[in-house]
């Protein structure tokens, strides 16, 4: 990070007085930051103000945001960030909110080579270098094991550091083979699950592609921890490096951390 924008940021941190009625209604909101410890809880929060100062949120269709709807928002999306930071967003500013599902225009060849065109209703998008686009319904459920803010913010970073096999690529300093090769066995083994009709843990959409294998799970990763570290240790663990969180408590403290 440049001096310039490293001296800016301080500066918006300390002229930005973020209402603490509004913080505590917003992130009251949001069940899965009960986990968090208390410096977390202010680095989010720093790293929202950051992303509502960096970033140009727009109602559409007629939709007000309110300050709630747009902080709830910067938080949700700066979760997986909370240990990476803020620069994992740059290169797009646009942050786009319809009221519900909105509808895109989507074509499809078939094997015949007909172009099919059809609408389709979505809760999200996010485009390689353009905005992310939000259903502010499907954006405030704050459901355990659904939230679309933090799967299309999961695109982004995949899509800002490039692929490996369709999942992002591992950090440095991370064991890229053990990355690869925990998230396509899991991958493998959800595949299968959906196509013999079992239950799962999972949505069903996690199957479609291995992008959104690695952006359906960063959802369960972040708000039912406990249960994808229960049903899916080994990736579990991996998603625990590469945001480096452990949001279940699951995993062993560092040696450096220890008692
Ligand atoms: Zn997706």
């Amino acid at each position: 990070m440049g001096f310039f924008q490293s001296w800016r940021r301080r500066r918006t941190l300390a002229r930005t007085k973020l209402d603490a009625e509004l913080w505590r209604r917003v992130s009251g909101a949001l069940p899965f930051l009960r986990g968090l410890s208390e410096s977390e809880v202010a680095r989010l929060r720093d790293l929202a103000i950051l992303f509502l100062a960096e970033k140009e949120m727009h109602g559409a269709h007629g939709l007000e945001l309110s300050d709630a709807a747009r902080l709830s928002i910067a938080v949700q999306a700066c979760l997986p960030i909370l240990n990476l930071g803020i620069d994992w967003y740059e290169g797009w500013v646009g942050v786009i909110v319809y009221p519900g599902e909105f509808r895109v225009r989507k074509e499809e060849i078939d094997e015949l080579g007909v172009v099919h065109t059809f609408d389709e209703g979505l809760s999200g998008e996010a485009w390689p270098g353009g905005p992310v686009v939000l259903s502010w319904e499907d954006a405030d459920m704050a459901e355990a094991g659904y939230n679309v803010v933090i799967h299309e913010f999961a695109h982004k970073l995949h899509m800002l550091r490039g692929d490996d096999g369709g999942f992002p690529l591992p950090h440095s300093g991370m064991n890229a083979s053990a990355w690869r090769d925990t998230l396509e066995i899991a991958y493998a083994r959800f595949g299968a699950q959906v196509d013999a009709g079992e239950p799962t843990i999972i949505d069903d959409y996690a199957a479609a592609h291995p992008a959104e294998f690695f952006a359906v799970t960063s959802e369960v990763f972040f708000t039912d921890s406990a249960v994808l570290a229960r049903d899916y240790p080994g990736l579990y663990a991996q998603l625990a490096q590469y945001y480096r969180q452990d949001p279940a408590g699951a995993l062993p403290a560092p040696a450096s951390e220890r008692e």
